[in-house]
């Protein structure tokens, strides 16, 4: 199964028709239906690396979910629907569905600020970019 459905260069534009915020199961799944939408001009932005937020909790920790529900659209687990993932199995599940060429998502971008104008969205950054969305 695959993911995405547009071409993702790894260069951050300046100005994108939709900024997802975050890249865990919402901004990813999110994602993933803006492109089947049509949207082409989209960027994901997530302060840390992807599944950092599930390899943060305790060692322990396994998802109540099966794999059938904690699956994000396009992309099954690898085995089976049954089982639950843990916490260390979804960091690299939602790395590989991250890392799709048509989910362009950049880590390290933390949004600290965002402005409206009739033309949209302007997001600023931690370190004082910016980057202007439709929507
Ligand atoms: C202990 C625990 C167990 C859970 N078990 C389950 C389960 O079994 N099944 C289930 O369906 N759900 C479970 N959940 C709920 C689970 O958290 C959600 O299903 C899912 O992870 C939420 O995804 P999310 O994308 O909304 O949030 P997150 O996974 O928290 O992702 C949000 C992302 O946004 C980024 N971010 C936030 N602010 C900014 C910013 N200003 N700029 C840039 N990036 C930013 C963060 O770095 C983070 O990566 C559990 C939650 C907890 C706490």
């Amino acid at each position: 199964m695959s993911v995405g459905g547009g071409a993702g260069d790894g260069h951050r534009p300046d100005e994108v028709d939709v900024l997802v915020i975050g890249a865990g199961q919402a901004g990813l799944g999110t994602a993933y239906w803006l492109r089947r939408c049509g949207i082409e001009r989209l960027l994901v932005v997530d302060a840390q690396p992807v599944g950092q937020s599930w390899l943060d909790r305790w060692d322990s920790l396994r998802l109540f979910t099966p794999h059938r529900s904690s699956a994000l659209p396009g992309l099954a687990f690898p085995d089976g629907p049954h089982r639950a993932p843990s916490r260390v199995e979804m960091a690299p599940y939602l790395s590989a569905y991250a890392a799709h060429p048509g989910l362009p998502v950049e880590t390290g971008v933390r949004i600290s600020r965002l402005t409206g104008d009739p033309e949209g969205l302007m997001a600023w950054t931690s370190t004082g970019a910016s980057l202007r969305s439709a929507r």
